[in-house]
């Protein structure tokens, strides 16, 4: 049983995301998705669309990750917080960045920026701001990029001054976007403000960034030693951070400036670097290839699981449901039976010599039989079976022998057919058992044992002190097998099997086989 506890959730997330397990992360945001869907759980759907979407994202499968988000947006349209919408805005401003989509860049951020203005958010007001310089920057329209970049320092100098990270992104922009207008002065002068944070101590990422900005402000000053200088500290830096795009574009940057400057020894060098890299960058997105069709696979194989064990579950619900009416109706039938067992006038209904049912005993049976079988339209089956050549018998030893043997027959017989069946004797030596819920074969079979345990069986006729054996003919009818149209045509059917049982030899069964009779 899945429920849905949004902590739990979101630690089970971030631990998975800590181990870099996306694909766990993929499994148990689709199991919370279809839990979600079953019940209805905005919640559910909510969080796991959105962390799923990331999650494919980091695996580079940008083509389901905006599936996601657009099924989150979708969702947060009708019961999500500011919050989702921030972390909605947030994300598919990243993926439109990736496809370099800059129009639906912006317009998220335009999104994005309302809404800050609203929920009155400066920390994401400064970043969007930021993101927005960056987009222009790529865009070339340095003079727009500058205002944004402008607008982000701002902001964040004056509502969150003490946020390093915050305030060192508008910076960046302001330096970069500055060095591309050729205005080095005020590059220089805002280079000199980063260079002065804490912030550079600590965090890699940004100090490569400073050491590009360096670069790039002193290639533009025509000073190629000190770019060099710079660009080759952020390579080293690169090589640990592990960011490869950063890493291709400064190693472009240095092989331009070798060139420029005819340094043949260091161009060869640093090209065979290069190649290196764009070998690995390679070999990681065809890794990453792998792993995101891997999973796709994945997803899928657990999808038609999922629907197979909800086919198989709807399939049980079902059979469940027949069985309990079937076993209801069982019980009423038995409940009669048990009423008719004890029934006062029972005795009319059995046969004076046996003790199983007589002929009228077996006819009330057969009709309530027909009455149970209507409704439920099981398979039911009949045998019909008499004593082979029983007046030789009688003409033999006499009626009372006769007698006997008629009651050892119906002794063995019994002892086979057992109670869950009707056993009666329908006059003189033809006897009749109705067996529900029984195939042709498993009455065929029936009728094989009977045959077996009376022709194996030996009476003891005292007047004479010797041993006989008799043996029986058996019909067999089935109501799957034979068509009928009213209940008497059982006996009447399994009697014509007799017939041919008798003229084939007797010691046998058989099965009328003309199945279009009525
Ligand atoms: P088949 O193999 O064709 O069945 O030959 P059969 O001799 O058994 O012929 P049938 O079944 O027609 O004979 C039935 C005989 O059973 C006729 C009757 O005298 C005898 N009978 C009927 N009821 C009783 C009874 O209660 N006791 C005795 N001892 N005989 C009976
Ligand atoms: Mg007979």
């Amino acid at each position: 049983m899945i429920i849905f506890n949004e902590n739990d959730f979101k630690n089970k997330i971030d631990q998975y995301r800590n181990e870099s397990d996306y694909e766990k992360i993929i499994e148990l945001c689709g199991d919370m998705i279809r839990f979600g869907e079953k019940n209805n759980h905005y919640r559910a759907l909510i969080e796991s669309y959105f962390q799923r979407g990331v999650s494919y994202y980091n695996i580079g499968d940008t083509k389901n990750a905006f599936n996601d988000l657009m099924h989150h947006k979708e969702l947060i349209d009708k019961e999500g917080t500011n919050e989702d919408f921030l972390n909605s805005y947030n994300f598919i401003f990243v993926l439109h960045l990736y496809n370099e989509d800059y129009d639906k860049c912006k317009e998220t951020l335009v999104s994005l920026i309302n809404l800050c203005n609203r929920i009155d958010n400066k920390t994401i007001l400064s970043n969007a701001y930021s993101n927005y310089s960056h987009v222009l920057n790529l865009e070339c329209a340095y003079e727009e990029a500058l205002t944004y970049a402008d607008k982000s320092y701002s902001l964040a100098m004056r509502y969150n001054p003490d946020n390093e990270e915050l305030v060192i992104r508008g910076l960046i922009n302001l330096v970069k976007t500055y060095i591309y207008l050729g205005k080095l002065e005020e590059s220089k002068n805002y280079l000199d403000k980063i260079k002065e944070m804490k912030i550079l101590k600590g965090n890699k990422r940004i100090l490569i960034f400073y050491y590009n900005l360096n670069a790039n402000y002193f290639y533009k000053n025509n000073n190629k030693g000190k770019a060099l200088e710079y660009f080759n500290e952020s390579i080293n830096l690169l090589k640990e951070y592990n960011d490869n795009v950063l890493l291709q574009e400064s190693y472009e940057a240095v092989i331009q400036i070798y060139n420029e400057n005819k340094d043949y020894k260091n161009l060869a060098f640093t090209q065979k670097l290069y190649i290196d890299l764009m070998h690995k960058i390679k070999e990681e997105e065809l890794d990453q290839l792998t792993l995101s069709l891997e999973i796709q696979h994945q997803v899928k194989e657990r999808h038609k699981r999922y629907k197979e064990i909800e086919e198989k579950n709807k399939m049980l619900e079902l059979s469940n449901k027949k069985i309990v009416e079937q076993s209801k109706a069982l019980e009423s039938f038995y409940d009669q039976l048990w009423g008719k067992y004890y029934d006062k006038d029972s005795e009319a209904k059995r046969d004076f010599l046996t003790g199983i049912f007589n002929r009228q005993g077996i006819e009330e049976k057969l009709e309530e039989i027909a009455f149970y079988n209507k409704l439920q339209k099981e398979s039911v089956s009949c045998l019909m079976f008499d004593i082979d050549y029983f007046k030789k018998v009688n003409d033999t030893y006499g009626h009372l022998a006769g007698d006997k043997v008629i009651k050892k027959t119906v002794e063995l017989c019994k002892e086979i057919i057992g109670d869950r069946y009707v056993f009666g004797r329908y006059g003189g030596d033809e006897f009749v058992a109705i067996m529900e819920f029984t195939n042709l074969s498993e009455a065929k079979k029936m009728a094989e044992k009977i045959i077996n345990a009376v022709r194996n069986n030996k009476i003891y006729i005292e007047d004479e002190d010797k041993e006989i054996q008799i043996t029986l003919s058996v019909g067999v009818m089935n109501t799957k097998y034979h068509m009928i149209s009213e209940v008497k045509d059982m006996i009447y059917i399994a009697d014509l099997g007799l017939y041919n049982a008798k003229r084939k030899g007797r010691n046998q069964y058989d099965v009328y086989e003309e199945n279009m009779l009525f």
